[in-house]
């Protein structure tokens, strides 16, 4: 008779996993009646015109599979996009893949470039997939501080750099800190990259929201970082369109063939419909662009003053829709204790600093705000934490 072995239901890798912290506190948001500045995204309409070029392609029966790797009218509309924004020259045929989000994008990229013995590194504080990105594809994550105010440092880095060394992720704007890379820190990241042979992997999904009349920088345009940069974006944050899940990759011919090889076993393609819509978005006049940073640099400015009042202190953003703060005028309790006292008793859902760190003792006199909401959300929130700890000072 058949002997029966004992094997674990579930996979080692999963173990290595976390639920997504942020998700989880949108839950609870949800259980509690709180407003939710946990999740990064908005709680306004997306322009309609764009909700109308998605109707408009199912109309128009864009209903089946697409092209795997990208409808060639999205794809093109991703290479005029990315040589007008970010001055990097694409081939729509060899180089972009249309991904189910840029989270698919990240995945999909560290799994197709990254393998078991490889390392991986990224910064910390940092976005959550990007761990999970590289346990998945069985390599090794290597965290780097970034310094006090959010800039990558050079003694840190170049000891992180080794022979192991295959990828590097930079995220600008930064999620969590709203930290915008400067062009100083990208040559340090470029020659880095040249000296070992590593490739990078960039997130630049907000590239769109900056202050203060900031420019984005890709990673791919500096020195010789064409050919060695997989550049990430998404329809996601510019266009308010977090539910469509449209992202994608632009990257050498070859670093692409491994790219859409994955995506394709992964998710075949990503929504039809939404993807002739989002070549609509991305065609887009300038002044979208312009309207856009106006929009939120009222938003951010009104949450810095907010938060400033209320007594949180924290670098403030120059890109991106966050706000990283530190808590310790108003509390002395945990960062997890604090978020969920803020959604339960406050009604204002925050996301704890220490999910953003992989040593779980980091960032736990902080939470994140996100502000991509309405400003009427926002002038609650703000009235709401002012009334909340207002009652709780001795
Ligand atoms: N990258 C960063 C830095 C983010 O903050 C987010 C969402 O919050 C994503 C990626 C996910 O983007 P997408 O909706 O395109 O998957």
């Amino acid at each position: 008779m058949a002997q029966k072995t004992r094997r674990p239901l579930v996979s080692s890798r999963t173990k290595l996993l976390s639920e997504s912290v942020i998700r989880e506190m949108t839950r609870m948001a949800d259980k509690y009646g709180a407003l939710n500045l946990a999740q990064g995204f908005p709680d306004f309409a997306a322009p309609a015109n764009i909700k109308a070029a998605a109707v408009k392609a199912i109309e128009e029966d864009y209903n089946q599979y697409a092209v795997t790797w990208g409808s060639p009218n999205l794809r093109s509309a991703i290479c005029e996009k990315a040589a007008w924004f970010n001055g990097i020259r694409a081939e729509p045929d060899k180089n972009v893949t249309v991904t189910c989000g840029s989270t698919e994008a990240m995945m999909a990229s560290v799994i197709a470039l990254a393998e078991p013995g490889d390392e991986v590194i990224m910064f910390e504080p940092a976005y959550e997939n990007y761990r999970p990105s590289t346990i998945l594809a069985g390599a090794t994550p290597v965290p780097v501080p970034l310094g006090q105010g959010f800039e990558i440092e050079e003694e840190p880095l170049k000891k992180a750099f080794g022979a192991q060394t295959k990828l590097i992720v930079v995220n600008t704007p930064h999620n969590p800190s709203g930290r915008v890379t400067t062009e100083a820190e990208m040559r340090l990241v470029a020659d880095l990259c040249q000296d070992y042979g590593a490739i990078a992997i960039t997130d630049e999904i907000y590239e769109h929201i900056l202050y203060g009349g900031r420019k984005h920088i890709s990673l791919a345009t500096v020195g010789d970082m064409a050919d060695r940069t997989v550049t990430i974006s998404g329809v996601s944050k510019t266009y308010t369109a977090t539910g469509w899940r449209i992202g994608y990759t632009i990257a050498e011919a070859t670093l692409t063939g491994a790219i859409r090889k994955v995506h394709d076993y992964m998710t075949v393609c990503a929504p039809a419909p939404l993807q002739e819509a989002a070549a609509f978005a991305l065609r887009l006049p300038r002044s979208f662009y312009t309207d856009l940073q106006r929009s939120y640099q009222k938003k951010r400015d009104f949450i810095v003053k907010g938060l400033k009042g209320i007594g949180f202190e924290f670098y403030d953003p120059e890109g991106a829709y966050y706000v990283l703060a530190d808590f310790q005028n108003l509390s002395r309790t945990s960062d997890k204790d604090f978020s969920v006292a803020m959604t339960k008793d406050c009604k204002v859902a925050v996301v704890p600093g220490s999910s953003f760190y992989s040593d779980g003792r980091k960032g736990r006199t902080q939470v994140r705000f996100s502000y991509s909401k309405k400003e009427s959300t926002l002038r609650k929130a703000v009235s709401m934490m002012e009334a909340y700890f207002a009652s709780r000072r001795p």
